[in-house]
């Protein structure tokens, strides 16, 4: 296979599995050592996904979404409840006026002034229609103080499920503040370990290393497993597999297919 030219100045050069077997005189045998920083990688990795997906964050984030809409239809019945309450007090202020306007004229048909029968059968006229309406705005505020009741009573229940919520919350926050104190003890533990499995390994191969594997996943290392590539599961050719198969403990190949440094895991042997 021939060497690849190198890409356009400025470009980011795309490393050929080639390019990567023709350097590995240089690198030495480090696969041990390369072995163990993808295993903390990995794991790194896997503890940070978990983080993020902790089942206590979810319970969190239920009880935080379900809090917000309890909220949000409190606020909606508070409001259908201050417009009742207005409704309520213009129906009684027009009920009192109305109410003051009939006795008014009630008091003065019955005061010992005299009026003709014509305004006597007038003002009787407008006290009945006076009572009528009296008698419908009655009805109107009973109806109001009803659903202002029903919705009084459908508020104060929300709100104590608000309260509740509120609590279990509290709770839920508490309980993944444990979980994130626990995995962030892990954390740090596994990047003290990286440090050191990164001081085992020379500057050029952990570059190789570490731009390897922010192209590939997070998986720059690979084992031989069988006759497959663990990074890509792809079949390796003959001439691969007897490279790899019969290289001295530590070299370290490239896969063909995938450009991962490949190794054998001799840590079991
Ligand atoms: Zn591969």
């Amino acid at each position: 296979m021939a060497r690849q030219a190198a890409g356009l100045p400025g470009q980011p050069r795309k490393e050929t599995a080639d390019e990567v077997v023709a350097s590995d005189a240089e690198q030495g045998g480090h696969s041990g050592e390369l072995l163990a920083l993808q295993d903390i990688d990995s794991e790194i990795d896997a503890v940070v996904h978990r983080r993020r997906h902790l089942p206590e964050r979810a319970r969190v984030d239920a009880d935080v979404s379900r809090i917000d809409s309890m909220r949000s239809d409190a606020a909606t019945l508070r409001s259908e409840l201050g417009g009742l309450r207005e409704k309520q007090a213009a129906f009684e202020k027009e009920l009192a006026s109305s109410e003051q306007r009939r006795s008014a004229i009630e008091k003065r048909m019955f005061s010992a002034q005299t009026t003709s029968t014509r305004d006597l059968q007038a003002m009787q006229a407008e006290a009945g229609s006076l009572q009528a309406k009296a008698s419908d705005l009655e009805d109107e505020i009973l109806a109001l103080l009803e659903a202002t009741d029903a919705a009084a009573g459908r508020l104060g229940e929300l709100d104590s499920s608000i309260a509740t919520a509120g609590e279990a919350l509290l709770v839920a926050a508490k309980e993944l503040d444990e979980a994130e104190k626990t995995i962030d003890g892990q954390l740090s533990r596994l990047r003290a370990s990286r440090v050191g499995a990164k001081a085992a390994l020379p500057e050029p191969l952990l570059a190789r290393y570490e731009r390897l594997r922010s192209r590939l996943g997070g998986v720059a290392v690979s084992r031989v497993v069988g006759r497959r590539c663990s990074g890509c599961h792809l079949t390796l050719s003959a001439v691969e597999l007897e490279q790899v198969r019969h290289a001295a403990a530590g070299d370290v190949y490239a896969c063909e297919q995938c450009s991962r440094m490949l190794v054998v895991d001799r840590s079991g042997e």
